[in-house]
């Protein structure tokens, strides 16, 4: 629609009746709480498991029907302070939440919309036992590491399976490109916050994420592994097959805040304040990579701050840098085309594959048949197959506002046919080592 492009130039008017301070653990619970208290219609908490110390990872979620998946109706994620030294993601998000329920109040357009059309779910603190190591010595005194890591001082960034290195084997031998296998025994290789993160993705078809972190100011997209990471000291370019729309994604972020575009920030420059994660610098087992392989969700990595633990003095000027950029990068999840998969009786078709001709990356179709595609403007040949069935295909225009939708309707595949057969899973090869110097990603 129409409305939210024009809504989206004018500036938002908030009123702001907040106080800028850190929250330590059970202040962020209660905070979050109260917005729940105050916009009871619109938000639902849920827990997603617990830190290794126990703490609850609450999720706040915003939508028309809270705790409900409606068909067509995107589900997008912003995860902050996954390292728990990198504080200003987890305001950010706090702040963020109050805002998206005292506009909503107040009849803000724009956010309405948003919130009708979108089921958006906030996990302020992946990482609250590092917050409390980091909490303890205050913004002066934090170190460069220290609370960086959860209770077991893992770097949640560094502990997701490592995925590439199989997509970077089947991109030359024709092999999957999406949902790729997780290791046998996973479960028992990952902390308890990733454990929990995983199983999080698992339920919700989420379309676009956003990982707050500090230490520098850029928005950095995948992947952040590089394809030859075998030289020491190396970084190159490593584009996934969707490197225009996630340059997109990153500038959208780096344009809308105040001054992330502008390049210099932290004594480092970055055109047009992005980056490509492994050409700044490889790092394995990173979650944003995770989201891509495995996952229909394509999420980045948004360096915010070059102080990670900034004073509560300098919170209020980083919110009002960031607060156009958050709801603008959360508009995204409604670009591209989108789209029900039926079969002849109108049963909805859940796990279909939706190929655009010329990507190397589908994505499939959530258990109510629905699926999301993000694509840039311009014509695209999509395919939607499921095995039983015969693939059908269209030509489709994507214009540069809402999504464009295009449904499919699939026949029964003949008998003896041997259409759509998956390729047989192969073993996962285990990957490298964690950087033993981590930036701030
Ligand atoms: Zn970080």
């Amino acid at each position: 629609m129409l409305g939210r492009t024009l809504a989206g130039a004018l500036l938002l008017c908030a009123v702001q009746a907040i106080d800028f301070r850190h929250h330590r653990y059970e202040d962020m619970v209660r905070t979050l709480f109260s917005v729940q208290n105050d916009c009871p219609y619109i938000t639902r908490i849920y827990s997603i498991g617990r830190s290794v110390e126990g703490r609850h990872l609450y999720v706040l979620e915003f939508s028309d029907n809270p705790g409900i998946h409606e068909p067509l109706e995107p589900e997008f994620k912003y995860v902050g302070n996954m390292h728990g030294n990198e504080v200003l993601g987890r305001e950010l998000l706090i702040q963020f939440s109050q805002f998206l329920c005292e506009e909503y109040q107040a009849g803000n357009q724009r956010i309405t919309q948003l919130i009708h059309d979108t089921r958006i779910h906030i996990l302020p603190s992946m990482n609250p036992d590092g917050y409390e190591v980091a909490a303890i010595q205050g913004p002066e005194f934090n170190g460069y590491l220290t609370g960086r890591g959860n209770a077991r001082e893992v770097d949640l960034n560094r502990n997701f399976p490592d995925l590439n290195a199989l997509m970077y084997y089947y991109e030359k031998t024709e092999g999957a490109n999406h949902h790729l296998p997780l290791p046998d025994n996973w479960e028992e290789q990952v902390e308890p916050e990733t454990l929990a993160v995983i199983k999080w993705m698992k339920n919700y078809n989420f379309v676009l994420s956003a990982n707050l972190h500090g230490g520098a100011v850029v928005a950095n997209y995948p992947f952040d592994k590089s394809r030859d990471a075998r030289i020491r000291g190396k970084t190159s370019y490593s584009a996934t097959p969707d490197d225009k729309i996630f340059k997109k994604l990153a500038k959208t972020y780096s344009y809308a805040h105040s001054w992330m575009h502008k390049g210099w920030n932290c004594g480092d420059f970055f055109d047009e304040g992005i980056t490509n994660g492994a050409s700044w610098y490889s790092l394995s087992k990173g979650m944003q990579d995770f989201n891509y392989l495995y996952t229909n969700c394509f999420e980045i990595t948004l360096e915010l701050s070059c102080d990670k633990f900034p004073p509560a003095s300098a919170l209020q000027k980083e919110w009002m840098g960031n607060r156009e950029a958050l709801v603008s990068y959360l508009e995204q999840v409604h670009h591209g085309i989108k789209g029900m998969v039926y079969d002849e009786n109108n049963n909805p078709i859940g796990n279909a594959e939706i190929s655009v001709h010329g990507v190397n990356h589908d994505i499939t179709s959530g258990v109510d048949g629905d699926y999301f595609r993000l694509l840039m403007p311009g014509t695209y040949t999509v395919t939607a197959s499921a095995p039983g069935y015969q693939s059908s295909t269209s030509t489709v225009t994507v214009g540069p506002a809402e999504a464009i939708q295009l449904h499919f309707y699939l026949k029964i595949a003949p008998k003896d046919g041997n259409l759509n057969t998956n390729l047989p899973k192969k073993d996962h090869r285990p990957g490298r080592t964690a950087l033993r110097n981590p930036g701030p990603r």
